[in-house]
């Protein structure tokens, strides 16, 4: 990407249309809307709770992505526009972006193109506070358990069994292994500690999964920070700032209104990753959203093996979910990238290296189907797309028995999402996600949930437990935590827990390195691989070209 990239171009031109017009135009009384300026406001859930609505919901996944992403956000936001150029009442319900990644590789989290959630700037930005509310309070618990052990450790914890780590939404690798309170007795109790980056903070999954204010305080107080000495579980209870943490988010958990470029009302709010976390938006934006429109497009994390399965197998059962429809976002340099195409040659045409790189659609396209639900593909046009590419693909998918349309919403907004809002259509028509289902059944236990996921999802032959897992698990097992749905951190760039196993690997071993349970969030977290959950900056940061003109407004933004 360049600091020619057009979406800022394209945002900055665009005239919004008064907050109060776009919540009228989604059913939301005004006494339930909070104002911040004029075209972004927040929602009083206790004005307008979220419900059980009849209104169809439509999650957008994706292959196995380049570093770059293959266009879910723009595919959900145009793909929202193009059902609301149909004539049905929509809205979009996506995640705040973070700032991390904005500095470094991948850029925003608010489409692309003509397919975009406006204001771009504020929504890449501090939008309205939310990520740095969740970072205080996951710190301020932090201080407070080093206050609790510095001022006598009424509770016996045990400095080195504390879980509760720190984060920053800032991707600073030098971070990742810290020492604190040196200096003195005066400094606090020295300790190894370490810095997450905010969206794998269990404080965002909590605010994620939450159904309102009370359940946030009853998943903030049931969070375990560490052990004692006598290895028992320590919780936010115990140190009785369950309120403190919960005042913290009072705002945060409190859904984000803003519009697309064609209108559509779009709530965006919360952010976990889904390579280190579940990756969804939250909870209570999507069943505002469902309960107020006809059709939802809603979008999860990286390809359908992490973000997807999360959704489905985490989100869905925790808030009483039901997809009707699942649209596969694809793209032809991704499919090139499964075919053996180096990353620098992605733009020149190679129809053999495409279809050989459908191996990688076709495995996501199989796991949707285990869910029991019907994918759409959307075929992601690039402006460096040939014809002959195109029709492959399109024609591939059809002798797979595969339903697909292209998608132009970059280039053309909502009219470029018409032929799979159809597709999606016809879906719901024939009673897509009557038989949807879950994956896996967490009272099996832990060990079979990830086979499970690691057998059918991944392809993988089986799980192995290295480094902390195994004395993880009977931790678990002693807690009775065995139990919880499972949340993998894995790279996003293979099914396998090595990312340069590109394509379909079959046969591999996944290597579960450490089991977090993350009692609050309700989920224990299974790092695999070498995944880190603070990201480092790349050799050659989107910073370097950024800035602001002499108007104040952002340069480089992408
Ligand atoms: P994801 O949500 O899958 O990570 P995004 O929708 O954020 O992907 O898109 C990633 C980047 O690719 C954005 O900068 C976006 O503008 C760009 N992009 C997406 N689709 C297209 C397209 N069809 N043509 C050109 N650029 C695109």
């Amino acid at each position: 990407m360049t600091a020619e990239n057009p979406d800022l171009r394209i945002a900055q031109a665009a005239t919004l249309q008064p907050i109060t017009e776009i919540a009228r135009r989604a059913g939301i009384p005004e006494a339930a809307l909070i104002p911040y300026g004029t075209d972004k406001a927040k929602i009083d859930i206790a004005a307008v709770p979220p419900g059980d609505g009849p209104g169809r919901l439509v999650l957008v996944t994706a292959m196995s992505p380049t570093p770059a992403g293959e266009g879910k956000s723009t595919t959900t936001v145009g793909l929202a526009d193009a059902f609301r150029l149909l004539g049905h009442r929509t809205m979009v319900a996506l995640r705040e972006p973070s700032l991390g990644p904005i500095m470094g590789i991948k850029g925003g989290a608010t489409g692309g193109g003509h397919a975009q959630v406006v204001p771009m700037e504020d929504i890449n930005l501090h939008f309205t506070g939310d990520f740095h509310a969740i970072q205080i309070a996951n710190n301020t618990l932090a201080a407070l358990v080093d206050n609790h052990i510095q001022q006598g450790n009424a509770l016996d914890i045990d400095p080195r069994r504390i879980q509760w780590k720190r984060v920053l939404d800032v991707n600073d690798r030098a971070l990742r292994e810290v020492v604190i309170g040196l200096g003195g007795p005066g400094q606090g109790v020295p300790r190894e500690d370490g810095f997450d980056i905010v969206v794998a903070s269990e404080v965002m999954a909590i605010l994620c999964l939450a159904t309102d204010l009370a359940d946030l305080q009853r998943r903030i107080g049931d969070v375990v920070v560490g052990l004692t000495r006598s290895r028992e579980p320590v919780t936010v209870r115990d140190l009785q700032v369950d309120g403190a943490i919960t005042m913290l988010l009072k705002d945060a958990i409190r859904p984000n209104l803003v519009q697309t470029l064609g209108g559509t009302p779009a709530l965006v709010h919360g952010g976990p990753f889904a390579n280190i976390a579940h990756g969804c938006n939250s909870l209570v934006a999507t069943r505002l959203a469902t309960s107020l429109a006809e059709v939802t497009v809603t979008e999860a994390g990286f390809g359908s093996d992490l973000g997807a399965e999360k959704f489905l197998d985490i989100k869905a059962r925790t808030g009483g979910l039901r997809p009707d429809a699942v649209v596969l976002v694809a793209t032809v340099r991704a499919l090139k990238m499964h075919g053996g195409v180096a990353q620098g040659d992605l733009a020149a045409e190679d129809v053999e290296a495409a279809l050989r790189g459908a191996e990688n659609l076709a495995r996501h396209a199989e796991n949707i189907r285990r869910f029991g639900l019907e994918p759409v593909i959307a075929l992601n046009r690039f402006p460096t797309d040939t014809e002959a590419e195109l029709d492959a693909m399109l024609g591939w998918a059809r002798e797979q028995g595969l339903r697909a349309a292209l998608s132009e919403v970059w280039a053309e907004g909502g009219s470029g999402g018409v032929a799979v809002a159809e597709q999606v259509l016809e879906v719901i028509a024939a009673g897509g996600g009557r038989d949807f289902h879950p994956l896996y059944d967490p009272a099996e236990g832990i060990e079979a949930s990830l086979r499970t996921i690691a057998t059918e999802i991944y392809g993988a032959a089986e799980v192995q437990y290295v480094d902390a897992a195994p004395a993880a698990l009977r931790r678990l097992q002693r807690n009775g935590w065995d139990t919880l749905p499972v949340c993998v951190a894995k790279t996003q760039y293979s099914f396998s827990d090595d990312a340069s196993r590109l394509g379909a690997p079959r046969g591999h071993t996944l290597h579960v390195r450490d089991l977090v349970p993350k009692i609050g969030a309700g989920f224990v977290v299974a790092l695999t691989g070498s995944i880190m959950t603070m990201p480092g900056l790349p050799r050659e940061p989107a910073a370097l070209r950024m800035g602001v003109d002499a108007q104040g407004r952002a340069v480089g933004l992408f």
